[in-house]
């Protein structure tokens, strides 16, 4: 539970309050994840074993084609995930080898009347389980959950974290369901009693807040407000989108 390499990024995710610590502490191991993919992963065979094995959701083969530092490296992950995936595809498909696809036809010639259809749902239902495979979403999911320990423990011993937490400015609606199942889960029953009034507490007053910036931005159209500052609201539609939503695309402008 001491473990550093999860303490150090959640304390540091509560040093400064957001709408949302668990999309900072997100945000910041997915960007170290697709560094870490594009980089000292590429030389360790194991690694290429896993990503040629589960390969990337859209998303973050997207983040790492949008790094531009990297483009061999992503060139040379791609080739061999495809190249593994399409072995797999043909020995679905029933050929009976990978070569033989080409030369005598997809089934080797034996043309048995239902082949093509059969050959469809193997392959589909190999895709279906297979896209939803991914090496950093799988990542992701394990380190949130040990975050999510972390924050647990940090709550119930050391006072300073707990005052930051009950402080804070809420979370996005996804990571609030998160936060509020994981406590159901994994706190004793005066525990999650204690941590569950406070964070339903903190989040609905918080969203009441944002709500209230989200309204000042509508009346700030009103030529009467003109004259009026903005306050908080003039980036009330980006963070109240993500608010609601958990939703971690939406821009900042
Ligand atoms: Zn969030
Ligand atoms: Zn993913």
């Amino acid at each position: 539970m001491q473990d550093t390499i999860y303490t150090i990024p959640v304390t540091e995710a509560y040093e400064t309050p957001c709408e949302c610590a668990l999309c900072a502490l997100e945000a910041r191991f997915e960007n170290d994840r697709v560094n870490y993919y594009l980089g000292p992963s590429l030389m360790e065979p194991d690694n290429r074993i896993a990503t040629n094995d589960r390969g990337f959701c859209g998303r973050h083969f997207n983040m790492m084609y949008a790094t531009q530092t990297n483009r061999l490296g992503l060139g040379l992950i791609l080739d061999t995930y495809m190249n593994e995936q399409i072995a797999r595809m043909k020995k679905h498909a029933g050929a009976r080898n990978a070569g033989d696809a080409q030369k005598k036809g997809l089934f080797g010639g034996r043309g048995k009347g239902r082949d093509g259809v059969r050959a469809a749902e193997e392959i589909c239902e190999y895709w279906k389980k297979h896209e939803k495979d991914c090496c950093i979403c799988g990542d992701l999911e394990k380190t949130m959950n040990r975050y999510i320990d972390v924050i647990f423990h940090l709550y119930f011993s050391a006072k300073e974290f707990r005052d930051k937490f009950d402080g804070g400015m809420g979370y996005c609606m996804r990571h609030f369901r998160v936060l509020c199942e994981s406590a159901g889960k994994m706190l004793s029953g005066g525990k999650q009693e204690e941590f569950l009034s406070s964070l339903v507490r903190q989040q609905l007053d918080n969203l009441d807040r944002i709500n209230e910036e989200v309204n000042w931005f509508t009346k700030k159209f009103d030529y009467r407000n003109a004259q009026e500052p903005w306050k908080n609201s003039r980036d009330a539609l980006p963070r109240g989108m993500r608010k609601m939503t958990g939703e971690r695309d939406i821009g900042d402008n």
